[in-house]
């Protein structure tokens, strides 16, 4: 755990966020500040700041995001319309919390290009 890193606390409880989804490696919690009327965040328990820190080793918590992300999907009844996966990497992606998540954004339709 990284002191000062916001989703870890969050992983941890220090900071209380109902989680809707947690196993040895992922934890799914709701976006404080939804940008769809669905809109979750799916981050590695461990502290991984960005995408570029990803590493060989880490090829089945990938995978596993994108698994719980479906599953997510299915259970909160948004596979059949569609929803979108995004993942800001730094500071010219967009990334704020510098603890790698994926936003799982659905219940509207999305627009393209992203912003
Ligand atoms: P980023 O811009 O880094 O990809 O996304 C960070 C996300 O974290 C934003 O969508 C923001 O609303 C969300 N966020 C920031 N602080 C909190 C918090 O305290 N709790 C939750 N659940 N989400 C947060
Ligand atoms: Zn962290």
């Amino acid at each position: 755990m990284e002191k000062n890193c916001l989703f870890c606390k969050i992983v941890a409880g220090e900071i209380p966020s109902p989680k809707v989804y947690e196993d040895e490696l992922v934890v799914a919690f709701r976006d404080i500040d939804p940008q769809a009327p669905e809109h979750i965040l799916l981050v590695p328990r461990r502290h991984i700041p960005t995408t570029l820190d990803l590493e060989a080793a880490d090829q089945e918590l990938v995978g596993r995001i994108f698994l719980v992300a479906n599953q997510l999907a299915r259970q909160f009844d948004f596979a059949e319309e569609g929803f979108r996966i995004v993942n800001n990497c730094k500071a010219a992606g967009g990334q704020v919390v510098w603890h790698l998540h994926f936003h799982l954004l659905a219940g509207r339709q999305m627009g393209w290009p992203p912003g």
